[in-house]
């Protein structure tokens, strides 16, 4: 798998505002490459990862991958994983059928569901409701969600907000055994620098509202 990513935004303005939300923001994460991104609120962190998932095409720029526009013929030219601040899972479907919303339905498809669901360590949910687990285990089940369709991208917001801490290491731990396995390009937002020196290969930081990037390390 190998998914150079290469980001130039040159000004991104929400349309009916003024403000210009990120300006001049360049930047390459190589193959397989981990990067996290550091930076204040409001610096634009959301919004770049929107541009880069392909939901925000209002901007003067472009993001290619592998040497291609994202968008070719209408499409998303790479699998791109997500993974939000909260979990967002359907509450009327089970787990296993948040699961398969992503995937093809095939037996092979069902496997790997189960095969990710025992690795984190939730042999034993599939058929239960999200407002039935733990706001953890929630989390858990988005991690599994964003790695099931083998992303050669993944775009995390926050994941581990206002979690408690033996929860957000026990995850980010998951986080890096999920990764190790496939090895997608990661492009990883938070505001706690000590989370981002814990897992990135390469940290950004962008700079306040127009954000950019300030220092690559
Ligand atoms: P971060 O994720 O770093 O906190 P955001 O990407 O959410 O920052 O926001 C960057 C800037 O764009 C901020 O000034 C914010 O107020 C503005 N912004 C974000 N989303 C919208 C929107 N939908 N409409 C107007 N302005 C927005």
């Amino acid at each position: 798998m190998k998914t150079r990513l290469e980001v130039n935004i040159r000004r991104k303005i929400f349309p009916g505002t003024d403000v210009v939300a990120v300006e001049e923001l360049m930047l390459t994460a190589l193959p397989g490459e981990f990067v996290a991104i550091v930076g204040p609120s409001g610096a634009g962190k959301s919004t770049l990862l929107n541009i880069v998932a392909g939901l925000d095409r209002e901007m003067d720029g472009d993001v290619q991958i592998d040497g291609q526009p994202l968008h070719a013929h209408g499409l998303i030219s790479a699998r791109i994983g997500f993974v939000f601040q909260e979990p967002r899972l359907m509450p009327w479907l089970t787990v296993m059928d948040n699961l398969m919303l992503v995937l093809d339905k095939s037996t092979d498809s069902v496997e790997r569901v189960r095969h990710l669901l025992r690795e984190v360590g939730l042999a034993d949910i599939e058929q239960s409701f999200p407002n039935q687990l733990s706001g953890g285990m929630q989390r858990r089940v988005s991690l599994v969600r964003a790695f099931v369709m083998r992303p050669e991208l993944l775009l995390m917001d926050e994941p581990f907000l206002s979690l408690d801490a033996p929860t957000a290491a026990r995850l980010r731990r998951l986080l890096l055994t999920l990764w190790g396995e496939l090895h997608p390009t990661v492009l990883f937002v938070t505001h706690h620098l000590r989370e981002a020196l814990a897992l990135a290969d390469r940290v950004l930081f962008l700079s306040s509202s127009p954000g950019r990037v300030e220092v690559g390390s």
